[in-house]
Order: structure tokens, then sequence, then C-alpha cells
């Protein structure tokens, strides 16, 4: 028995060892693991959440409270909520004839089903929940909300409580600020049951407070023709305050805001609320509920309770606050000023303002205008200054081009004196004559042909002096309409006598008719003068029958053609590309400047010129400049224009201009 209970004793003088090993075993063990079994409970179990609304809950105020509660909840749900939402419409229906049926069908739905809070929302909710809720929810805790301020004392010291707060004060001191001179408030309400309390109590609040010294009337139960009628003989004196109307007294329902359209549609009177749900229907002002704050904390709350941060029984959370809104649409139609509104009121229905619709866009929009402007700018700038200085190069050139022609005319010199001088020799000699015809018995006749020679060289002498003067005189250079051959031969008459010096027969054809062109006649000739004075030049050491000058006009595409070809020493091939360069010379007092004026003259027509060795010897120069817009170009019968080829390439035809 001993050895039976030896172990026995040996186990028993080593069992508080044992013991108190076994049981810190036990402590360490429900330490380390009961916490993983109860959070691996825990979440694996899904909230059950009854909402009972007291009005439809598709109404649109309801419909965002619920939608709040919903989303909070479900936000903090470790596993996921399955929501329950049993409406009995008690703001239209007679709750308590229908009480006993919706008790029996809320045992039976929720007689097998685990419950884990039950959220209330208004003041049927809380006489429910407060009178069966042992029945069918035993020891689930409650949270209520959206029960008005005179039921706060009914609710039970247990349930929890969200309070929704109606600013009424806030409301009516908007009326006031809008309608300082307003004397008379009138509010307007439905004919059900809920209606009537609140209007009442509404209307006895405006009398207690903010509208004591004003007359406040009630206008409950009418229809809303009716209402229509009464609110249309109202003005700006009078404030209307509207409050609920879920039935008129035909008993018709509505969803409230359904009603404030056809009000506003009517009334000379702004209508003030405090439901958000009336803003853009026709609602001026009021300082509104936040449906959906309040159900972020209804949902806060209840979700507190379930995770256990919040007790169980009647925790309470600080409700939703009201805010100033109003309609500047319906205030601007009322002829109410927003200006003296509180500042921070939200304001809706403001002019649609592209800059506040659109800001980013606007913003992008005008810095590309900005962008835009600033570049067009800096074109016009640079623009003008590209015009001022071409404006510039085009005085320079006309200097220089009359500095040229001045050195052209000295050139010319011997031989325009010339032309001068011989004109008024022949007048001297004729004067001399007439004087010895008088002395004698005159011949009147005789004498008659005298003052004619004389008359007609001194015409002579003064159209040499014309020319060289309208040739040297300063002048802007315009573009006018001219006839080229007429231009032309003006400026190869001051050749002649160079011509017949130099012994050079100068043949002129003229095979464009009418070649009329827009242009500057002094510059046009000065182009002609430039090269029929450098072939001259060149034809220095061509044999005396062979110093021909050939110019001619002709009709070419859009325009006309001057070619002026010579046969004299030629241009050598290398020399061709830099033959119009200025200050490009071969002669030895030479300037260089004669090509680059006669290329940036006929550049400035539209035209163009170009140079070539002339078969047979010589040079070709040919200048061609378009027509006048407008103008058609003129053609020579074609045996003629042959003739005028072979005239500027052969110096065959016939010749114009003095002979040696
Ligand atoms: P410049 O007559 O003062 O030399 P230009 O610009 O009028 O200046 O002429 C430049 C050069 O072109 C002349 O020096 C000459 O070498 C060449 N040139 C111009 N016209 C002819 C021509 N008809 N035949 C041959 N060479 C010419």
């Amino acid at each position: 028995m001993n050895e039976e209970h030896t172990p026995r004793i040996v186990a028993t003088s080593r069992t508080p060892r044992t013991i108190a090993r076994a049981r810190a075993m036990c402590w360490l063990f429900l330490f380390l693991v009961m916490p993983v079994f109860f959070t691996s409970a825990y979440a694996e179990h899904t909230w059950r959440v009854v909402i009972l609304p007291g009005a439809d809950p598709t109404q649109p105020a309801a419909q965002e409270q619920i939608l709040a509660i919903r989303s909070s909840i479900a936000a903090a749900a470790p596993d996921g909520v399955e929501f329950y939402t049993d409406p009995l419409d008690d703001l239209r229906f007679d709750t308590a004839e229908l009480m006993p049926s919706f008790l029996a069908l809320m045992k039976r739905k929720y007689e097998h089903k685990q419950v884990d809070v039950v959220v209330g929302l208004g003041d049927f909710a809380l006489d429910f929940t407060k009178r069966y809720h042992d029945e069918i929810w035993p020891d689930v805790p409650v949270v209520i909300s959206s029960v008005s301020d005179t039921r706060q004392k009914d609710i039970p010291p247990g349930f929890a409580y969200v309070p929704v707060h109606v600013d009424l004060d806030g409301t009516l001191a908007l009326a006031e600020a809008l309608q300082p001179n307003a004397r008379r408030l009138v509010v307007v309400s439905g004919a059900a049951k809920s209606d009537l309390v609140l209007a009442q109590r509404t209307a006895d609040l405006a009398r207690a407070g903010q509208y004591r010294h004003r007359a406040v009337d009630v206008w409950s139960g009418l229809t809303v023709p009716e209402l229509q009628q009464r609110l249309a003989a109202l003005d700006r004196d009078t404030a209307v305050l509207y409050t609920t109307m879920y039935r008129d007294r035909n008993g018709r329902t509505f969803f409230p805001y359904e009603v404030i359209a056809p009000m506003a549609m009517s009334s000379g009177a702004p209508i003030y609320g405090w439901y958000p749900t009336y803003l853009g229907h026709g609602l001026a002002a009021g300082s509104v509920i936040n449906f959906e704050d309040n159900g972020r904390i209804t949902g806060a709350l209840a979700s507190s309770i379930l995770l256990g941060t919040a007790p169980r029984q009647g925790a309470t959370a600080s409700g939703s606050t009201s805010h100033c809104v109003a309609d500047v649409g319906v205030l601007a139609k009322l002829g109410l000023q927003a200006a003296v509104l509180p500042e921070g009121c939200q304001l809706i229905d403001e002019p649609p303002s592209l800059w506040r619709e659109h800001q980013g866009i606007v913003l992008i929009a005008v810095a590309v205008v900005l962008l835009q402007a600033l570049t067009i700018a800096a074109l016009l700038w640079q623009r003008r200054h590209r015009q001022i200085a071409e404006d510039q190069a085009a005085l320079r050139l006309a200097e220089l081009a009359r500095a040229t022609r001045f050195a052209l005319a000295g050139e010319l010199s011997a031989s325009i004196a010339h032309e001068v001088g011989q004109p008024l020799g022949a007048i001297l000699s004729n004067a001399d004559t007439a004087g010895i015809i008088l002395k004698d018995e005159p011949e009147v006749s005789e004498l008659h042909s005298i003052l004619a020679d004389i008359r007609r060289d001194a015409l002579r002498a003064n159209q040499v002096v014309q020319r060289l003067r309208a040739l040297l005189q300063k002048h802007t250079p315009t573009l006018d309409p001219l006839d080229l051959n007429s231009a032309f031969d003006d400026a190869l008459s001051l050749l002649g006598l160079e011509a017949r010096r130099r012994r050079i027969v100068i043949e002129s054809h003229q095979v464009a008719e009418d070649a009329h062109v827009l242009g500057d006649r002094v510059q046009l000739q000065q182009v002609l003068l430039n090269l029929a004075i450098n072939a001259m030049d060149a034809m220095e050491d061509t044999l005396p029958a062979n110093r021909i000058l050939s110019v001619s006009t002709r009709a070419a595409g859009q325009g006309y053609e001057l070619i002026v070809a010579d046969r004299g020493h030629g241009i050598p091939a290398a020399a061709v590309a830099r033959l119009f360069d200025s200050l490009y010379t071969t002669k030895p007092h030479g300037m260089g400047l004669g090509l680059s004026i006669v290329r940036t003259i006929v550049v400035a027509h539209g035209g163009h010129v170009s140079a070539a060795a002339r078969e047979g010897g010589g040079s070709l120069f040919t200048v061609w400049l378009p027509s006048m817009p407008g103008r058609a170009v003129l053609r020579a019968r074609p045996e003629l224009d042959k003739r005028a080829e072979m005239a500027a390439f052969d110096a065959r035809p016939t010749t114009q201009g003095g002979h040696p």
C-alpha cells in the first residue's frame, strides 16, 4: 500500500510544485492563446444591424441619413455587416392601429436571428423600441437618432442617443437679415399628426423667441392649390416658414420636399426652412440640417458600441450641426440681397460662373492666351523692327541709287552737254538769221519758219534737261502703273549721243505692246541705264562694226522681259555667280554697285534678273517684271515675237537710236 502509496506520496510530495507549474502553464496558455481565439472568434462574427426608420426610407433626407449610417458601420465592421431595414411610415400612417401587426411581424422575423444593434430613427422608432425592444431584441443595444427635441426626455437611460438639432433660431435670423422690415411670419405645414405637432411647436418657439414682436400665423392642412392661392397674396412684408407636409386635409400624402416647388412658384414671399431637401426646389434660405453628417455620427456610435469602445448602455454623441444655405436665384427673383447673409453662408444656384466651374481650364486658357498675346506682341515688335530696317534699307538703296545716277550723269555729261548744246547752237544761229532778215525787207513766211525751228530746238533742249532732271531729282520710290516701253524710250534717248560718241549702234525693239507694270519709273529707267552703260563699257574693244547694243521688251509668262544684249568681251563663267554682288567690279574705276542696284530694284518690283554669255560673243542680261495686277499681258503677233527674239539674240532687226 505504502509502496502503492509511495509513488502517490512521492507524487503527493511533488504535488504543490507540479500544480503551481501546471497553473502557470495554464495562465500562460490563456494569456497567449485566448487573444488569438477571441480575435478569430470575433473576426468570424458578422454584425447584424437593424435599422428602424420612422419615415419612408426612400425619402431623400432619410435615404441620405441611412446610407451614411450603413457606410459608417460597414467601414468599422471587421467581418462584414448584415443590415435589416424595417420602416413603418408613421408620418403618413396610423401606427397605433398597425402596431400589433407590425410587432408580430418583427417578432417572427427576428425570432431566430441574433441581432447586434438596433438603430432607431425618429419618434416612432423611439416609441416602438422603448415598448417592444425586450420582446424582440432582448439585451441588444439600441441607438436612437432623429427624435424631436421635446421627445428627448422620453429616451430610456439605457439607449444610446444622437441628437438632431433643428436650428429654428438660425433660420429665423436669416429671415430677419433678408427681410428686416417683415411684420409677419406664416408657418406652413400639412395635416398629418407629425406636421401639426411640428408646426405648432415652431410657431410657439417663434412667438417666444426671434419673432415675438411680430404676428405669427399657422397655415396647416391646406391643399396645395389653396396654399398657392394664399401664398400668391403675400409680399416681402411676410416671411414663410415651411416645416413639413406629409398629408393635406384631404388625406393626400406627400414627401414634404414635393410641396415646396409649387409653393415657391406662387409665393410672393420668401420661404424658409431647415430641411436640405427643400434646397433647389424654391427654398430661399435656411439653417439646414446635415443628415449625412448625422448618419455618419449615428453609425460611428453604433460601431463603437459593437467594438466595445463605447458603453453598451446610454452612450451619446454630439449631433451634427446646421449650416446657413441660401439660394441666390430665388433671392434674386424676390429682390432680396444675398450680401446681407452671414459670412460663410453657402450660396447655391449662383449664376453659373465659368471661373467657378472650370477653374483649371480657365487658368490654362488664360495662360495660353497670355502666351499667345506675348508671342504676338513679340512678333509684332519684331515685324515693326524689320519694317523699320527694311524702310531704312530702302531709303539707303534709294540714296545709293541716286548717287549712282549722279555718277551716271557725270559719265554722260559730255554727251548731254552736246545734246543740249546742239539745239541751243541751232537756236542761236536761227536767231542771228532772223536778225539779218529783219534788217532787210523781211519775208514773214521765212520768219515763221525760223521761229518754228527755234521752238523745235528749244523743246529738244528742254526735253533733255527734263529727262535729266527727272533722273536726278530726289524722290521716294513708289509703285505706279506705267508703260515700260515709254519709260525705256526716255532712258535710251539720254544714251543716244553717248552711244554715237562711242560709235555704238543702239537697236531697240518693243515687241510687247502696251507693256503695263506697277513700278517706279525712275528706278526702272536706272535698271536699263545701268545695263546699257555696262554693255557699252564691255564693247570698248569690240570692232566698230560689231558694236551693237540691242535693247528689247517682250511678253513673257505673266509679265514682260527686258533683254539687253551686247557684243562685248562677255562674262567669264567663273564671274557669273558674283556679278550681282555689291562691290564686285573688274573695271579700273568701277564701283561694283550697278548690277547690285539693278537686282535690288528688280526684286523690289517682284521680278528677277539673270546674266548669260551670248552665243557668238558678248553678254545677255534678262530682266523679268510682272505685269500690272488685273491687266492681261498683251502679246505681239507671233511673227513679230519671232523677229524680236532674233533681234535680241542676233541683233539684226529695226534700229533705233543714233548711228556713229
Ligand atoms: P561696275 O560697272 O562699277 O563694275 P557693275 O555692278 O555694274 O559695277 O558691274 C560689275 C561687273 O560685272 C563689271 O565690272 C563687269 O566685270 C561685269 N559686267 C557687267 N556688265 C557686263 C557686260 N555687259 N559684259 C561683260 N561684263 C559685264
